[in-house]
């Protein structure tokens, strides 16, 4: 797969929802957790050739883990050989969009439920899953706020007869066949709710993923620090790809081969920053985006990782072509967004190789 090149954006549809993403398993990406030797050392995407064609998407066994589109928010489910496990359970108003999601995966118990911090956008509707699906376990961090949100979690847990659970470093729990280990946090942040925020990574056979919430600079230092193998396959991407985490040495520690990114259509904060991309970039990590993909499903076998979509490019192309005409435009000429879908490729690159490839510049934008 040339890494360069995507189809129209918004082509796969947003929204187009799990089923959809588990169909096209089979399609599309097929990669290894450990890159065969000699591969070269590009994070490379083989396509599938069969190999693994005699399973289903759709059994009780293995690992899916599903990015849910929540917006400017995270929420992660895990199912993991029929156990399952929510990570975040995004803004108060997401209550309806998570339960429809788990009701029709027909989710029946939740074991795990993990509250990384207690900003909205991560316990908004973690009082609807605690009230439909109390878990035996729900982690929050030991730090409290006074919000209405953060009451209600409580509350819901109260109701419900959970206990809240302070997360121990290094402490591990089971779903299915997999575990995972509590990471962070690793000291005392004061008023840095971020900071706070539940770090963990969930290991299945030989694949990991690694969960840091909205963890920033000083608590992915401390977690650099504490000698903790912090590198993983599949990286959620710190606080919704904020430039204030990810820093070089944690991206460097983590080394993974694929990023999630949960953030949401032109988010105020400007989410992902284009500092954190252009780290994936360089380190070779391909990366998936709620907001432009919707949600993001990983299926592992626990030998290889399949996505239900292809990754996106990271940053904004220069040009976008159309190969049937040859001319090539500005990313947000008119004429762009008129080229047919067959036609339409992003480009990114030099103008110079576009006009020795024999495309011309559109007369109306004059890239
Ligand atoms: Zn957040
Ligand atoms: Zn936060």
């Amino acid at each position: 797969m040339e890494m360069f090149w995507r189809g129209r954006p918004g082509a796969q549809g947003r929204g187009a929802g799990w089923i959809l993403a588990l169909a096209l398993v089979f399609a599309l990406a097929l990669a290894s957790c450990q890159p065969p030797a000699g591969a070269g050392g590009t994070a490379g995407t083989e396509a599938a050739s069969g190999s693994g064609s005699g399973e289903t998407a759709f059994s009780e066994e293995g690992l899916a883990v599903h990015f849910l589109d929540v917006g400017q928010a995270d929420c992660t489910l895990l199912v993991c050989d029929g156990e399952a496990m929510v990570i975040d359970a995004g803004n108060n108003e997401d209550a309806n969009t998570i339960k429809n999601y788990l009701y029709g995966l027909g989710i029946e118990e939740v074991k795990y439920a993990v509250g990384t911090h207690p900003h909205e956008d991560h316990i908004g509707s973690m009082d609807a899953v605690v009230g439909i699906w109390p878990p035996e376990t729900l982690f929050l961090p030991q730090v409290e706020t006074d919000t209405k949100t953060f009451r209600d979690v409580l509350h819901a847990a109260e109701e419900k007869d959970v206990p809240i659970t302070r997360p121990v470093i290094g402490q591990t729990y089971q779903l299915g066949g997999g575990r995972f280990t509590i990471l962070g946090p690793l000291t005392d942040y004061g008023d840095n709710l971020n900071d706070w925020s539940i770090v963990l990574k969930f290991t299945y056979g030989d694949c990991d993923f690694l969960f840091t919430g909205d963890a920033e600079a000083d608590a992915e230092a401390d977690l650099c620090g504490s000698g903790q193998d912090l590198s993983a396959d599949v990286y959620q991407v710190g606080h919704h790809g904020s430039s204030s985490s990810t820093s070089p040495e944690f991206l460097d520690r983590v080394d993974p081969e694929y990023a999630v990114i949960s953030c949401g259509v032109d988010n105020d904060y400007g989410h992902p920053h284009w500092e954190t991309l252009e780290a994936l970039e360089e380190a070779e990590v391909e990366i998936f985006r709620t907001d432009e993909q919707g949600t993001v499903v990983a299926y592992c076998d626990g030998e290889t990782i399949q996505w239900g979509t292809a990754p996106v490019v990271s940053l904004e192309p220069d040009y976008v072509l159309n190969t049937r005409s040859r001319k090539f435009h500005r990313p947000d000429c008119a004429g762009a967004e008129d080229i047919a879908p067959g036609n339409y490729q992003e480009f990114q690159g030099d103008r110079q190789e576009l006009l020795q490839d024999g495309y011309s510049p559109c007369g109306s934008c004059n890239p």
